[in-house]
């Protein structure tokens, strides 16, 4: 951001410097407004996404902030799109960005559109010409550029600044109705050429794109620049507090001057840090590529850090919610480490997601002294942490999988799980000991001898047996088979964007999808699309949208421990 930040700062200082214990700093300037009467006690914010792209993870920490402390002070909030800028705008993105906030759990009061104020807007542009506050310049953008000046040298005044008022409101309307190519004029307040702060160096109010805007279709051929629109906006709608990200800092001067020269209602513009995560690009303009050009598959790609992609990996809307509660607010930009995320994942996970066994790489196990063609029941808990969950029923037969990784074939001493000679637990079921390893032609092993004692099952156990190890296992002619997607962080680099010299695109992982076969219980045939569940001993996973009546599709959510730090 260009310009030296000189302006009036002292309203918003006094404010944070009687600090109140506890609050937040946007909760002490509320409470501060609050206690003086400014605004009535009123709290009424507004989520202003351009809708150029789907929301992430960023725009969640932002939905959150504005309807959470509207709602803590009894107050409202808008939705409202701020799509003044036509040529990326689509409403397949407005559906999109509805669709996720409702998601998040949240909802507005009203839905609004910045072009719903494209007359308001213009109307306004007239008074201000009229004031001689406003021009129209024909100056090419690039003179413009070099006119401005630079953060130590005060800009030159253009040559169309002095135009009559006569003359600019020809000139804008003229400009309105398309008379004009793209580029050919602008409309610009007239400020300060001199200014410390740039953006109060003459801004531009209005471009010319003769483009057609997929809600006011081709009644425009000139669009508002958000500086402009997005304080008039808020002025309409009453808004109190106006939260914005850091980079908007150096604009409030200019917010506040269109208001004031415009004598309008002034709401309060406050300003947080954005949230930045470690191994995650927050980019549109980035994610979009990363869709366009097929790294990915989709928005909603469960790689992607967009709210649709969490949601289809199987993040849960509180999840997100506590995420956006412990980033916290700040003044500060600073990175949150992406473990914090799955942190949160996992904190509701196990709150509600129902616990299962599923076998990811399968090693078979016959049970040689169980009955051939036998099948009996085993009850299993559906959730310790939820009584109400329930519990199901269970088939265990003669062979069954277990885990690969749950045998070892020459075991140190204190190896609680599988070996030959060793005893171990299947979970909800009975104790088994291995007695011999099968192996293919080329010495790998394909199966495993076993035997188990009759009497040890779950429950019920009269054995006298002591194990200490215990294994999850799917009885091989009753498990249903599932394709199963692991997923990796997107990018192998803490900070993909922060290198000078490299393009984000050289720090994909090329590891960040993994797509495997697994057997899960038979109950799983009755899930629907986004239910959450543990795999137990292995992870969190969703039922994906991919998943048809003939084959089941499961994406991980997220593993059951942080097990990213160790494989560095
Ligand atoms: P991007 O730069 O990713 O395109 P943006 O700021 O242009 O994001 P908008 O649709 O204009 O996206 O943003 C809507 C709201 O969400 C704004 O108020 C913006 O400040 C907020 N927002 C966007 N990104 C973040 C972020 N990373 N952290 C917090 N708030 C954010
Ligand atoms: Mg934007």
């Amino acid at each position: 951001m260009g310009g030296i930040c000189l302006f009036n700062n002292l309203q918003l200082t006094k404010i944070m410097s009687e600090t109140k214990r506890g609050l937040n700093f946007i909760e002490q300037i509320i409470e501060e407004h609050n206690e003086k009467g400014k605004y009535g006690g009123r709290v009424y914010t507004r989520f202003p996404p351009e809708p150029n792209g789907y929301l992430h993870i960023g725009h969640a920490k932002s939905i959150c902030l504005n309807f959470g402390i509207a709602q803590q002070y009894g107050g409202q909030t808008n939705l409202r799109f701020d799509d003044t800028n036509p040529v990326a705008e689509d409403t397949e993105y407005v559906d999109a960005i509805r669709e996720d906030v409702e998601w998040l759990g949240f909802k507005w009061n009203e839905e609004r559109y910045a072009s719903n104020y494209f007359q308001n807007l213009y109307d306004l542009a007239v008074q201000l010409i009229k004031k001689g506050k406003a021009y129209v310049d024909d100056s090419t953008a690039e003179e413009i550029a070099e006119m401005k000046g630079t953060p130590t040298k005060p800009g030159i005044e253009s040559p169309y600044r002095n135009r009559t008022v006569e003359e600019n409101l020809d000139l804008l309307e003229r400009m309105k109705n398309g008379e004009f190519p793209d580029g050919a004029r602008v409309l610009r307040a007239k400020i300060d050429m001199a200014n410390p702060n740039m953006h109060l160096r003459d801004p531009l109010m209005y471009r010319i794109k003769n483009v057609e805007h997929h809600r006011t279709g081709d009644a425009w051929h000139i669009y508002p620049m958000y500086d402009y629109a997005h304080g008039i906006s808020d002025s309409i709608e009453g808004i109190t507090h106006s939260l914005c990200t850091l980079e908007f800092e150096v604009h409030r001067p200019l917010y506040d001057w269109f208001l004031r020269e415009l004598d309008l209602y002034r709401p309060q513009q406050i300003e947080f840090a954005r949230l930045n995560l470690s191994y995650t690009i927050m980019s549109k303009r980035r994610l979009k590529k990363l869709v366009e050009e097929g790294y990915v598959n989709g928005w909603d790609d469960p790689r992607m850090p967009t709210i649709s992609a969490l949601r289809r990996r199987g993040y849960t809307p509180a999840s997100i919610r506590l995420f956006a509660e412990k980033v916290g607010i700040a003044r500060r930009e600073n990175v949150i480490d992406v473990g914090l995320l799955e942190f949160c994942a996992r904190q509701d996970l196990n709150k509600v997601a129902p616990r299962v066994m599923a076998v990811l790489n399968p090693l078979k196990v016959t049970i040689t002294n169980y009955p051939e063609g036998q099948t009996e029941e085993v009850e299993a808990i559906n959730n310790p942490e939820d009584e109400s969950a329930g519990s199901r029923k269970i088939p265990f037969s003669r062979e069954i999988y277990i885990e690969r990784t749950d045998f070892l074939e020459n075991a140190p001493r204190k190896y609680y799980r599988l070996s030959v000679g060793k005893t171990v637990r299947l979970k909800n079921a009975y104790i088994i000991e291995c007695d011999e390893v099968i192996k293919d032609e080329n010495g790998e092993i394909i199966e495993l001898k076993c035997h188990y004692f009759e009497n040890s099952r779950s429950g019920s156990d009269t054995s006298g047996v002591k194990v200490k190890g215990t294994i999850h296992w799917v009885s091989i002619p009753h498990a249903v088979e599932a394709e199963v997607r692991l997923y990796d962080r997107l990018f192998t680099d803490e900070s993909p964007n922060g290198h000078k010299d490299k393009d984000f695109l050289e720090f994909l992982n090329p590891n960040s999808l993994e797509v495997v076969t697994g057997y899960v219980e038979p109950h799983l045939k009755t899930v629907k699309v986004g239910d959450n569940l543990q795999f137990m001993r292995i992870g969190y996973f969703a039922v994906d949208k991919d998943t048809t009546d003939e084959k089941l599709v499961f994406n991980r959510t997220v593993t059951l421990r942080d097990n990213w730090k160790k494989k560095k």
